[in-house]
Formats: C-alpha cells, structure tokens, sequence
C-alpha cells in the first residue's frame, strides 16, 4: 500500500470543491458518468482497430445505491486504470499556476471545473470518501484500489477484481442524503444521461401489477443511446422526428410544425434537430427548450449566448463538442466558435424556411401564423436573418390570402400609389371594430392588410425604413380620400370663421378626459356618403405609443394621451344643415399697434388706430343633435362604452 499527497501544488483544493462548487452540486453524477461512457467508448474503439481481443462481453454502465453503507457508486467495464494511470490521471491534477489561479476565481465553480478538468474530483462535493477500483483492459495488468477521504493524503494499493473496468464508490456525505434516494438519482439520470451512447442501467424495470409496482427481471435502462439527432436524416422519417420530439419534451402536446436536422463537421462540429413549435402569444413560455449537449452528455438548456436570442424560441437539441461548455457566459459571448455556430444555425434556419416556402407556398400559408412570431422576431433582431427572410415572410389580407411584401406590392401597385409615389399599404388590426372604414376602402378597391400580431408594428416600421416610398397606413387614420391621396384634395366652399364656429361648438360637447384621451376636432371635405362625423387616429403617434410598449426609450410617447380627431365631414348633408344653422355676429378688433409705425418725425403724430370688424360664427341650440352626432362617430370605432352608451340609447329613442 501507498499513501501520497494529491499532486496539487495546493492544499484548499477540496475546500474551493467542497465549498464553492456548492450550488451545483449533482453534476457530480453527469461528471463520473461520463468518465465511465468515455471509458467504455475507448474500449469499443480499441476493440475496433484489433487493440483488444475478444469478445468485449457487457459493457452497460451501472449507477447502484447501497443504503446501509450509504454508497452510490458508479460502474463500467470500459478501459480501467492501471496503478500507474491512477497516479497520473487521479493524483497528479497536472496543471500550471494552480495556487495563483484558485485564489483567483475561488467562487467561480464553473470555471473552475472547466479549467481543471476536475471532473472526477466533482465527486467531493457530496462525499466524504472516494474510492476508486480499477482493473485495466491491458494485458497482466494488476487491479487497484484507491481511497481518498476529502483531503489532500490518498491511499493506494493492489486490489483483487474480477471484471475488466472502474467502480467509483461514493461515500455519501450526511449532508446530502437525497443522493441515496432512488428517485433523485433516477431524476438526475434522466436530466443529464438520457441521450448518452452507451447504456446506463438503474435498477430494475417496474411494471404495475394488481395495484402494486412489481420488479422485473430486466434492468432499467435510462437512455437512447442512438437519439434521433446522432443518426442520418435519410434513415428517418418524419413520424420518427415527431417521436424525437416528445421523447424530448414528454410533457408537451402540441406536434411541433416542422424540424431542422442540422450536422456539420466544418468549420466546427455540430449535430442536432430544431423544432419549430407552434406560437401564438407569449414568447416567454417558448423560450430556452433547446438542450445544449456534448457528445450526447447534457449540459444545459440555457443556450442565450450560443444562438441568436431569437432561435431560442425553437425547441430541440444541439449537439457539438466544439462549444467551451464550462466557460463563464461573458467568455461565450466573445468566442469566435460560437459566433460562427450561431451564424450557421442563423443561415440553416433561414435556408430551411426559403425552400419549404418555395416547395409548397399554400403549405406554408397555413403554418404561417404559428411560426410568424418566430420569424418577425429573427427579422426585428437579426440583420442577417431579415435579408433572408424577406423572401419568405408573409402578409395576409382581409381575405385570407398570404403573400411576400414584394408579392404584395405588384398585387396593389396599380391601385395604391399616391400623387407623390408613395405606395401606400392599408392595414387593421381589427377588422371588426374598423368595419365601416374597410367597407369604404373596398368601395375605392384598395386591399387591406390583417396586421393584428404582437410584433406587426415594429415589422411595418422595419419594412418602411428598408424600402424607399412605400408606407403602412392604418385604415382609421385618415379619411378615406386622404389615405391614398391622389389628387389634390377635394374643397368645400365654407370659410375658416363658419368652420371655427362649427368647431368650437363641437368642442364644447367633447367627453373630457385630457390624461387619458385627447380629441382634436378637424373640417375634411370628405365623401357624401360617409358619415358626418368620425374619428380617426393619426398614424405616426398612434404607432410611436404602441411601439413604446415594446421598447425602451420611448416613454415619453407611451405617457402621452391617446389623441383622435374628430373629423366633421363638411360634405355630409347633416353638417351643412348645421353649418346653414349658424349664426354670425360682427365684433371690432383692435390690432396690436405694430412698434415700427410708432411716431411721425417730430414725434407728435399719434399710430393710426383703425379697427377690424370680423365675423364670429356660432351655433347655438342643436347641442342634443352634436352630442348625437359625436356618440354616433364614438359607436363607429368602438369607444363608446358605459354610462355614455346608456345616454345614447335614451337620446336616440327620445329623439324617435
Ligand atoms: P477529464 O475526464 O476531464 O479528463 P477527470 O478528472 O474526470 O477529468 O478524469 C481524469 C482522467 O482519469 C480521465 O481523463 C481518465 O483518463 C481517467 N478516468 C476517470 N474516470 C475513469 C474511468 N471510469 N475509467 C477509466 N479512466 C478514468
């Protein structure tokens, strides 16, 4: 028998394990596990290439709890470990400036175990002894045993093994009895092991029986070890991709709507399958399913720096042992292999939805409003992914009918070019509460656009700044003749004084509410037949409020108060009957004496003081009629609720 000193030229090794690496404690289990697939894998390969004879016999990695002597240990019959390969690989932690370099990141455990390789050392942090035996595949070779109880002295000697392979036994520390518990184990087993590719065996299968989980004979074996991701798209089908997925997420019941199988093995290797589920709202309840793994060993499902935010709302795996996997996330961000897998994933992506669009556009019409959240938001985040999208990214109408911006230009451009050039692209979000403007739109045979997701407007705003003279221009913001303007507008034959008296009468009549809700009364010389009075909501403030909701630094839009004008359509009858109901009045004025006139040249002369008679137009005594009139364009767009609804009805059966 050997003892020795751990061959860390520090001694508070196993306090920074035990201490520091705290939080994250049960990839202990991931940790060993691996070491054990590794160790298998080798043997396999070994055995491959004629290094190892024979028939290699069982090669399942098996996870046993002992309760009484409080021990999980971890089993494989893989390569094993000579006396000498203990020595190197255990008690030699070689690496440089380990003092300096502890006392640096003592509370970063990630890093830590990245850096170190400290894997095996993981252990510690759950155990107040570690023993390893070992017997190695190589030929007289002498098993071993070794036994170290968290400090910096080990014991070493020769053992007698039967089988070929490692057993890791874990005295578990009184501190974390959870890690003798079936279920936690089977739990962590699940998280971190269900794709690896040599099988882990936990137990013995259960079955029910007559109200009772009985054991059978069979073990219980944790994982696929030839998940959907690792085998070629050739071999599989479409039902074996949707089966991948809830071999994935168990708990989800949607089908995801299509999959990317992705491998690459230049510049970088990578494998896996995204999913795109189906979003309506929320993107948060989507994000952060993709699994990161290496080399099929879960690491985690934070993938934020390794994809493009706006990928995180896929679902799947990816796969790649080219991903520093233990380093911090600021390093992540700046590394340059992760910046070429996002971009590759970001173009994939892209390549995929470009070919299912030209493949079969009604197929994809009918997927669009799942995944048209995903896509808008690539394109509001990600130039690379907008220029690409642009060839897929659709616009539905009224009708139903989905189209690419560029398609839908050449459908309106007859119709919808203004005097200036201007093309102008009409849209609701509700088509509903906007009945009676589409209906006058359609009269004119303008097409009008359902613009009614989350992120519509940010997308409408993106498409105006990159295409020159083309807007979007919501159906209620203007009159009819004003919206696509292609003449010169159209004149009533009024003065300004009549219609600042008709004005101001209505003024007077407005519900006032000046926080909340503005209105802004306005005379339009708009179609006969359109309603006397109606509200519209101007497009650029309307749409800086809404955009203010999403983004930052546009409170002050988000504060103002929701501002309409209330249009008086001077060519509507009802109006011009009001208008003749006016009543003028002259008044005298006197200007403001103009400073520059002040004087004659011997200073004597007084400024003339001539008077201005002006004519002040009022309508008096049809208030039951303005007020009448102002519900009516409240009703038209939805705002009329409550108490004033109540008042309407009255009002108009009265007047019946
Ligand atoms: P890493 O796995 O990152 O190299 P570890 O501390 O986990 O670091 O392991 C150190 C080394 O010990 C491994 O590289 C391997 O050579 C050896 N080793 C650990 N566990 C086993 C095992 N179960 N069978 C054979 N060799 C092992």
């Amino acid at each position: 028998m050997s003892k020795g000193n751990i061959g860390v030229t520090s001694d508070n090794i196993f306090p920074v394990i035990k201490k520091f690496l705290y939080s994250d404690h049960e990839i202990f289990l991931r940790e060993l596990i691996s070491n054990a697939v590794d160790a298998t894998s080798k043997l396999k390969t070994l055995s491959s290439v004629g290094e190892v004879k024979g028939d290699l016999g069982d090669t399942r990695v098996r996870v046993t709890i002992d309760k009484k002597k409080k021990t999980l240990t971890v089993s494989d019959h893989g390569i094993g470990m000579t006396a000498e390969e203990v020595d190197k690989f255990i008690n030699q932690i070689a690496f440089s400036g380990a003092e300096e370099f502890l006392n640096q990141y003592k509370d970063k455990a990630e890093a830590i175990i990245g850096h170190f390789g400290l894997g095996f050392y993981s252990a510690f942090m759950v155990s107040k002894k570690v023993e390893i035996f070992s017997l190695s595949y190589k030929e007289d070779a002498k098993a071993v045993h070794w036994s170290c109880e968290g400090n910096p002295e080990y014991t070493m000697e020769d053992t007698i093994k039967a089988e070929r392979g490692t057993d890791i036994v874990l005295h578990i520390d009184d501190e974390f009895p959870q890690y003798l518990e079936e279920a936690t184990i089977e739990g962590l087993l699940k998280k971190y092991c269900k794709f690896l590719p040599v099988e882990i065996a936990f137990g013995k299968k259960k079955e029910w029986k007559d109200g009772k989980q009985v054991e059978l004979d069979e073990e219980n074996i944790i994982n696929d070890i030839n998940p959907a991701w690792t085998r070629k798209p050739a071999d599989l089908k479409d039902e074996d991709y949707d089966k991948f997925y809830h071999e994935l997420y168990p708990m989800q019941m949607d089908e995801p709507l299509f999959h990317i199988h992705l491998n690459v093995d230049y510049p970088f290797n990578l494998t896996g399958i995204l999913y795109f589920p189906k979003i309506k709202t929320n993107l948060d309840v989507h994000r952060n399913k993709i699994q990161l793994y290496c080399n099929q060993v879960y690491v985690t499902d934070e993938v934020t720096h390794i994809v493009p935010e706006y990928l995180t709302l896929l679902h799947g795996v990816i796969d790649s042992p080219d991903i520093p996997l233990n380093v911090s996330r600021s390093y992540l961000q700046s590394d340059n292999n992760v910046k070429k897998i996002s971009g590759y994933i970001t173009k994939k992506v892209a390549d995929k939805l470009a070919e299912l669009y030209k493949a079969d556009k009604d197929e994809f019409a009918k997927k669009w409003d799942d995944i048209k959240m995903f896509i808008q938001f690539g394109m509001l985040t990600d130039e690379k992914f907008y220029e690409k999208a642009t060839g897929f990214a659709l616009y539905k109408n009224l009708d139903g009918k989905y189209a690419t911006l560029d398609e839908y230009k050449d459908q309106v451009r007859e119709n919808q070019v203004d005097k200036d050039g201007n093309m102008v692209l009409l849209y609701t979000n509700d088509a509903d509460a906007h009945y009676t403007y589409i209906e006058r739109a359609k009269a004119k045979g303008y097409d009008v656009l359902l613009m009614d997701g989350e992120l519509d407007v940010h997308i409408m705003s993106q498409a105006e700044q990159k295409n020159e003279k083309l807007r979007f221009v919501r159906i209620d913001s203007d009159i009819i003749e004003n919206l696509i303007k292609k003449e010169d507008a159209a004149k009533d034959t009024y003065t300004d004084e009549q219609k600042e008296g008709l004005r101001k009468a209505f003024e007077a009549l407005l519900p006032s509410d000046a926080d909340k809700l503005k209105y802004y009364v306005t005379c339009e010389a708009a179609a006969a037949d359109a309603l006397p009075v109606f509200l519209t909501q101007n497009e650029f403030m309307r749409r800086m409020k809404e955009m203010s909701a999403h983004q930052q630094g546009m409170s002050f839009y988000g504060q103002m108060p929701d501002s309409y004008n209330l249009v008086l359509n001077t060519n509507h009858p009802l109006i011009q009957e009001l208008v003749a109901k006016e009543t003028s009045e002259e008044v005298q004025e006197k200007p403001t004496p103009d400073p520059s006139l002040k004087g004659g040249e011997n200073g004597s002369e007084e400024p003339k003081n001539e008077t201005i008679i002006k004519t002040i137009y009022k309508l008096e005594g049809e208030d039951e009629r303005l007020k009448q009139l102002i519900d009516i364009a409240l009703l038209a767009s939805g705002q009329l609720k409550g108490e004033a609804l109540a008042k309407f009805v009255n009002r108009s059966v009265e007047l019946l």
